[in-house]
């Protein structure tokens, strides 16, 4: 299946496991809430880069939506959101106009490595947790860079490689990656170096990155608590064996943050003056 046949499928069950924000959180005492620590991840990303009211924002791979109504009402920044699910472009339209924002938020289903923006338009591109649905990172750097103007910011987190896989590693978890296949979608993780490097080679400047596994893994139990709570509703969506898996996933990502094969990250790059 692909990602967006993926998306359309889970994105309503989603919402019952992950919450509105399909993203982890970022845990600072442990003792937040998802929802907390979820909207945390937001502003800790938001910190990085001026956002206010004369900001315009692409949202690359935008979910049903969550970060960029927060964006759009503590930032007061101007918001193009793009997603391949059409499921999630038409939850988060119905969404942006029952909040009163589709003056600042316009949803568009669109191909991140594709998306037909014009060039030097924004001035912060966000990539939140959609970079591991793209196997191709040096096309969507390359057109982030295209359509940031210059010396504007484009900010990027999600799932990472702690290391490069070796054929040795991708052997022996090759069960473990095809259950999180099953339940995320084709993912392709690199490690924080590799797209420092892939941003230099796509022209970006000022490139930073920072591990934020610890604060992330919190997140994995909450999901699993929220499934479990929620397997009668879930059913409604998902049939039994989608939400074994699901919960195996999450194990199985619990042990791979352990191991230090995966983590989680944050990545900056400026586009030149
Ligand atoms: N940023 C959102 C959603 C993260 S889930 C949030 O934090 O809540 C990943 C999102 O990336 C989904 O909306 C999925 O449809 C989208 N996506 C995956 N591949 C994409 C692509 N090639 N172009 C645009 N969006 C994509």
């Amino acid at each position: 299946m692909n990602n967006q046949a993926h998306y359309d499928r889970i994105t309503d069950a989603w919402t019952l496991i992950l919450g509105e924000n399909l993203h982890y959180g970022y845990f600072e005492s442990g003792g937040e809430t998802l929802r907390q620590a979820t909207d945390a991840l937001v502003d800790t990303m938001a910190a990085l880069a001026p956002i206010d009211t004369n900001t315009s924002l692409l949202d690359v791979g935008c979910g049903i939506g969550a970060p960029a109504f927060r964006l759009a009402e503590r930032n007061g920044c101007t918001i193009s959101a793009i997603s391949v699910s059409a499921r999630g472009i038409a939850m988060a339209t119905e969404a942006s106009r029952k909040k009163g924002l589709s003056n600042k938020v316009a949803f568009h289903q669109r191909d991140a490595l594709d998306n037909r923006f014009a060039e030097a338009s924004f001035d912060v591109v966000w990539v939140m947790e959609s970079s591991h649905l793209m196997r191709d990172k040096q096309r969507l750097c390359a057109e982030n860079h295209r359509v940031l103007r210059p010396g504007g910011t484009m900010l990027l987190c999600d799932l990472i490689l702690k290391r490069p896989l070796t054929l040795a590693d991708i052997y022996r978890l090759r069960e473990e990656l095809s259950v999180l296949e099953s339940s995320f979608g084709k993912a392709k993780m690199e490690t924080l170096d590799f797209y420092q490097k892939t941003m230099h080679a796509q022209g970006f400047v000022e490139i930073d990155s920072r591990d934020i596994s610890d604060e992330a893994f919190p997140t994995l139990d909450k999901w699993q608590e929220n499934l479990e709570r929620n397997r009668v509703p879930l059913a409604e969506y998902l049939d039994e064996k989608d939400l074994d898996a699901f919960a195996r996933s999450c194990e199985i990502l619990k042990e791979l943050f352990a191991q230090e094969v995966l983590g989680y990250g944050i990545v900056t790059g400026a586009k030149d003056d």
